[in-house]
């Protein structure tokens, strides 16, 4: 049996060791790409394999906003996996702090982990999507870029780049059998969200029309639609995973 290949960034944690879960369960070999969290994406990859029906896991170390570290995380993942026909650009930063404080320094890193990693992602993965005529980008935002967040003006303007690069990708990429989509999560219970103060935290809760945080689960179970059967004609999309927030 062939297996279709992921490659999650940033599938170490959080959100994207949630969408690793789903879609090694639905039958992908995954690449689980980490950067700092090497046991966690390493006994990810283990725990997967000890009970696959013959698909196969993989950790693979790379900073994403490093062109050659990329290069690299797409050659091994080919080489152990197969050619990525799904490709979700999970990897992400965020920072509090005012508008005056923040510096050139921190501006650049959030550009550069946040969007610029995925151009690299997409540029890696796009030679055989193209050539196979054949394959899914998912890129995960935020309700941030949508709405914008105060004191995190970097970080919801990488959002925000992210669904113009979604829209681009789209209508580059529809006629060559490539579909390019993107999930808004709002408030998701992770490391991420756990940083907050508990202010931050209280208002947050308090604007979900749901009422509670959402799951890592809710976001994997959007990102296996949009990677499925189901979602073929959808491209060019936002969805929100938010419980309402951003209405
Ligand atoms: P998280 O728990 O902080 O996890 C972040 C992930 O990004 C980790 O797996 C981390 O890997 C990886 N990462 C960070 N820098 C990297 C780099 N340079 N190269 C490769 N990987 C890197 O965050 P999360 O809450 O799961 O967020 C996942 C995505 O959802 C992000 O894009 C975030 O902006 C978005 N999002 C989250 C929320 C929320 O409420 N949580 C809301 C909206 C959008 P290592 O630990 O291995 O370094």
């Amino acid at each position: 049996m062939i297996y279709p290949t992921a490659l999650v960034t940033g599938g170490s944690r959080g959100i994207g060791k949630a969408i690793v879960q789903q879609l090694f369960e639905q039958g992908y070999n995954v690449a689980i790409n980490y950067f700092r969290s090497e046991t966690c994406a390493v006994e990810l990859a283990a725990a997967l394999n000890k009970h696959s029906l013959g698909n196969k896991a993989i950790a693979i170390c790379a900073d994403v906003s490093n062109a050659s570290q990329v290069e690299i995380m797409f050659e091994e993942t080919k080489k152990h996996l197969g050619t990525v026909s799904l490709l979700v650009n999970n990897t992400g930063i965020s920072q509090q702090k005012l508008f005056t404080d923040i510096t050139e320094a921190e501006w650049d890193t959030m550009f550069a982990v946040n969007i610029k990693s995925m151009f690299l992602c997409c540029r890696q993965a796009l030679t055989d999507m193209i050539h196979n005529k054949n394959g899914k980008i998912i890129n995960i935002s935020s309700m941030w870029g949508q709405v914008g967040a105060s004191c995190e003006v970097h970080y919801s303007a990488s959002k925000a780049g992210i669904i113009g690069m979604t829209k681009t990708g789209a209508k580059e990429l529809g006629k060559r059998g490539i579909t390019v989509n993107a999930v808004a999560p709002g408030f998701i219970d992770t490391d991420m969200t756990a940083a907050l103060t508990e202010t931050a935290k209280n208002a947050a809760l308090g604007s979900i029309p749901m009422g509670r945080m959402g799951t890592p689960e809710n976001v994997a179970k959007a990102v296996a639609f949009l990677a499925g059967e189901d979602a073929g004609y959808i491209t060019g999309q936002v969805l929100a995973v938010d419980g309402g927030m951003s209405m």
